[in-house]
């Protein structure tokens, strides 16, 4: 059975469900798919930078900052070897990213979007009358919103919604085996293996004016869409992350801990829970040579001088494909690319919920635009403004990602820093760290 929608988005993290409230906004029918149940983990640093956290105020969703218990950030702790900096933030939150997407996702059934979790999205052709995406069941699920949000909040409305989304879900299951699940759909060192079992067969389809893709890493709902393509950096770091809720009293609430090592980096924050939030990106060999993502981190936190997490050996890692990789084009016919799946870099400056959401506001418009009158030269639109938000950004961070593979480096950028604090001033401009102005630069150790 075919569903036809004005516009299907892909992906129900920061760059899907703010692109898709957007666009519910403006009076468009949306349906939001994420291949995962909801609330989920996600391996991410968990901090919003300034300019994330003014745009959720910008859009009206500041609240979910303040209801998700966000923590406010105001400093960062770099270590590496014996060398250690502390710098003030001018402004920051950390959150979990299982309550941020969730309350996200709230958000936009609240203005308006249709969400199914537990489906998994592919982009088909486009035809006279927009795009197929071929949908499958990831889950045991029937149809229903996400549990305890828009039943809670408007029971009439998810009874509405409920007859609107007319999917006859067949029965699958999804074994994860390894380290946890991962965030894309390609295969990388650290990811497991998603098995989804034999009979999950293609269960539908929908059709859509425009298809918004904000798959993550490596876009895996594009792999038939030939003319778009994924690159992949060879010497790429991946990520991996897990929660511990027991951990020394070093790591101290508001303040973002970096350990910096041969082989990676790993970043520490305390979450609204009150858990520490860990997330790092290794070389595949360090996790290798040290025999899993835990033993991995543990080694940087140890060269770096940082007190040992003993909890970390119990945790459950979630781990995700290369991280550095490109995507162009960005938009095909009725097809739009933003977030992660329109191209990543290493996230040491933890600016890409910053970028998603910045996309995601940005391509509202367009996308609206696509829906009543579909022009190739939107697409052209997109890759331009992609470009000027994004690409320009990441070209600094891409540069910070060479720079950290050496420690000793680093090092060397941690003795001048306090000295020169002016030499900030390029990645200042590149990426949203802290302005020299702001920075009362201290070497300690
Ligand atoms: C180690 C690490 C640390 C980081 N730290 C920070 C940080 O501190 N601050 C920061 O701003 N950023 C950080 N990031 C980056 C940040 O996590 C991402 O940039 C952000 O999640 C991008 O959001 P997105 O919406 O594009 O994609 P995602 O958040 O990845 O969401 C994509 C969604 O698509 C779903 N999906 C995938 N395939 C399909 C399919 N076929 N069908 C349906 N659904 C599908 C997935 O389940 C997922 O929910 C970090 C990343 C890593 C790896």
């Amino acid at each position: 059975m075919t569903t036809d929608w004005d516009v299907i988005v892909i992906g129900a993290g920061p760059a899907g469900s703010v692109a898709a409230r957007q666009l519910a906004l403006g009076g468009r029918r949306v349906l939001l798919l994420d291949r995962k149940r909801f609330p989920r983990r996600k391996v991410c640093g968990a901090c919003l930078n300034h300019g994330a956290v003014t745009l959720l105020e910008e859009i009206g969703l500041g609240d979910i900052l303040h209801d998700g218990g966000a923590v406010e950030l105001n400093g960062f702790d770099l270590r590496s070897g014996s060398r250690r900096l502390s710098l003030p933030l001018p402004s920051g939150r950390a959150i979990s990213r299982t309550v941020l997407d969730q309350k996200l996702v709230e958000a936009a059934i609240r203005g308006g979007v249709t969400f199914q979790d537990g489906v998994t999205a592919t982009v088909g052709e486009a035809n006279d009358h927009g795009r197929i995406v071929h949908l499958k069941s990831t889950n045991d699920i029937v149809c229903e919103e996400p549990r305890s949000t828009l039943q809670e909040c408007h029971p009439d409305l998810a009874a509405k919604r409920r007859r609107q989304f007319d999917l006859k879900i067949a029965h699958s299951s999804v074994a994860l085996s390894g380290l946890g699940d991962s965030d894309a759909g390609e295969s990388g060192g650290l990811r497991p293996r998603l098995n989804a079992v034999a009979d999950s067969r293609l269960m539908n389809s929908a059709n859509a004016q425009v298809v918004l893709s904000a798959d993550g890493l490596g876009h895996p709902s594009l792999c038939d869409v030939r003319e778009i393509r994924d690159r992949t950096v060879r010497s790429s770091r991946i990520g991996a992350g897990c929660e511990v809720a027991e951990f020394p009293a070093e790591y101290t609430p508001g303040v973002i801990h970096m350990a910096v090592g041969r082989g990676g980096y790993v970043g520490l924050v305390c979450v609204e829970s009150g858990a520490l939030n860990i997330a790092a990106a290794f070389d595949a060999r360090l996790i290798r040579d040290c025999g899993g993502p835990a033993r991995a981190a543990a080694s940087v936190l140890s060269q770096a001088g940082f007190p040992a997490i003993p909890a970390m050996a119990e945790a459950e890692w979630l781990g995700t494909p290369a991280l550095t990789r490109s995507t162009t084009p960005v938009a095909a016919e009725r097809l739009f690319v933003l977030g992660d799946a329109s191209g990543y870099v290493e996230p040491f400056t933890g600016e890409g919920m910053g970028w998603a959401l910045a996309s995601a506001v940005a391509l509202a418009p367009l996308a609206g635009a696509a829906c009543d009158d579909w022009q190739p030269a939107l697409a052209t639109q997109w890759s331009r403004e992609h470009s000027r938000l994004v690409r320009r950004r990441q070209r600094t961070c891409r540069m910070l990602a060479a720079f950290l593979k050496s420690p000793m480096c680093v090092r060397w950028a941690m003795f001048l820093l306090p000295k020169m604090p002016r030499l900030l001033q390029p990645l200042v401009h590149g990426v949203s760290l802290p302005t020299p102005q702001s920075l009362a630069i201290t070497r300690c150790g």
